[in-house]
């Protein structure tokens, strides 16, 4: 199944966060919905009947870590994924390729399936291939990545409208298969429900992680349903209101 990621950052609130119970709860199962709100709203979400993602969890388990996260936690909260990585964690938090690691094991040891986000800024465009690979380092050879999702947002088309063509975005998806043969590719970057078509219509992109636009329901459905298309299910809620 397709994977739609919502990427709520520090937005939203509790009527917001029912809002989106109400109206995604209405849809068939179409594609993999996972809504990652801040930590503070994943409780209002305890009645959704799709999947929870926190945005980011510490790496270790409990103890003396002030404003930190548990994966254990999380996953008691409801959590099936966890967001690690994000460009914005790496660029305001300092988080290094290491940390992000660190975290990847804690998240995989409470079965948290990760969604560990990579990409290349502005200034890198020309040897993304150099950035992404010291970004995967870790993982490269690893044989147990089944469970990990990786999304590939170059920083540049974050919350920008910039999108990269789909060329390019195919090249990287061919680059990104052969070292990550296992596992799911995600595209993020200023996705919408008018690039959405054509960026699912890339081999080997098998969803999106979606920021600004997953903060308004008639477009986060929109999305859902394009995303959905191929597979020929029906969506109750578009069939009763349009
Ligand atoms: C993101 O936050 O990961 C993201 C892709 O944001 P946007 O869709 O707003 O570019």
């Amino acid at each position: 199944m397709n994977i739609v990621v919502a990427n709520w950052k520090m937005n939203g609130d509790i009527f917001l966060a029912e809002q989106f119970v109400g109206r995604l709860n209405e849809i068939e199962d179409v594609c993999e919905i996972i809504i990652c709100p801040p930590a503070a709203l994943l409780w209002s979400f305890r009645n959704f009947k799709y999947y929870l993602g926190a945005q980011n969890c510490f790496y270790e388990e409990s103890g003396a870590f002030t404003g930190e996260n548990s994966p254990r936690l999380l996953k008691e909260l409801g959590c099936d994924y966890v967001l690690l990585g994000h460009s914005e964690r790496r660029a305001l938090f300092h988080e290094s390729d290491e940390v992000i690691y660190r975290k990847w094991n804690a998240a995989v040891a409470q079965s948290l399936r990760p969604i560990v986000c990579i990409g290349e800024k502005l200034d890198e465009r020309s040897n993304w291939k150099e950035v992404l690979s010291r970004q995967l380092k870790n993982y490269i050879d690893r044989r147990d990545l089944n469970d990990t999702i990786f999304a590939y947002e170059p920083v540049w088309s974050i919350g920008t409208g910039l999108t990269p063509s789909e060329e390019h975005l195919a090249e990287v998806i061919i680059f990104l298969k052969g070292i990550l043969p296992t596992s799911s590719l995600l595209y993020g970057g200023s996705v919408s429900s008018r690039n959405i078509g054509g960026i699912m219509s890339i081999d080997g992109v098998t969803g999106v992680l979606v920021g600004g636009s997953s903060l308004k329901i008639e477009e986060f459905e929109n999305i859902i349903r394009q995303m959905s298309e191929n597979s020929q299910i029906y969506i109750i809620h578009y069939e009763v209101s349009h």
